[in-house]
């Protein structure tokens, strides 16, 4: 029989993830490692915020940014506003990977986010 980890009440989203509260497990990876995917904020039209969560390490969070194109011709005014939003999104990550940083060092998980960092 084969069990699947799944995420409870203890190992709440981070508070900027805009899915369903307690979402499950998503991914089952090539090591056979469980994660789930959270998504947060958008920046303009391209750009997601979101961070992989591996049952093994829960509430280690390292969030990034995701790009989303479809090819899309840009003028003047879309490439300053693209400019601006990714300004605002590399302000917002380095603001939340120090808390998520943060959050690890004070419960003892500090080597499992360093870890996810390499
Ligand atoms: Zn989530």
């Amino acid at each position: 029989m084969t069990t699947t980890a799944q995420f409870t009440v203890d190992n709440p989203c981070p508070d900027w993830c805009t899915l369903e509260p307690g979402h499950p497990v998503d991914s089952i990876h090539d090591d056979d490692r469980r994660s789930r995917g959270h998504s947060g904020p958008n920046f303009g039209a391209h750009l997601t915020v979101c961070s992989v969560e591996y049952t093994d390490v829960p509430g280690v969070h390292v969030p990034f940014v995701e790009l989303y194109s479809e090819s899309e011709d840009l003028d003047m005014v879309g490439l300053l506003l693209f400019a601006r939003h990714a300004l605002e999104a590399a302000a917002w990550l380095e603001i939340e990977r120090d808390k998520a940083g943060l959050a690890c060092l004070a419960t003892g998980r500090a080597d499992a986010w360093l870890a996810a960092h390499q």
